[in-house]
């Protein structure tokens, strides 16, 4: 796919490069700020803050598509596994 190409290119390009301090694969802190972004959980401040970063660093949107993904794919209190099919008795 041309979006995979995509993304591995650029995925390369800032894989070179050390994360910033707002990074969201800097640290635990800001990586827990992306995630309360994605589940809508976040602040105002925060959103704002975490917005405006994706807008200035492809490294970060790369990240926020695959946390996303997962966190859509998989949402929080389903205990049921990836890709399984529900049960019914
Ligand atoms: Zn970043």
């Amino acid at each position: 796919m041309l979006s995979g190409l995509i993304a591995g290119h650029l995925q390369k390009r800032w894989a070179q490069d050390e994360p910033s301090d707002k990074c969201f694969d800097h640290d635990d802190l800001t990586m827990a700020r992306l995630l309360a972004f994605i589940d809508g959980s976040a602040n105002d401040p925060d959103k704002r803050e975490v917005r405006t970063h994706l807008l200035q660093c492809p490294r970060c949107r790369f990240i926020f598509a695959k946390m996303r993904a997962v966190t859509v794919d998989n949402p929080r209190g389903s205990g049921s596994p990836i890709g399984g099919c529900p049960r019914r008795h």
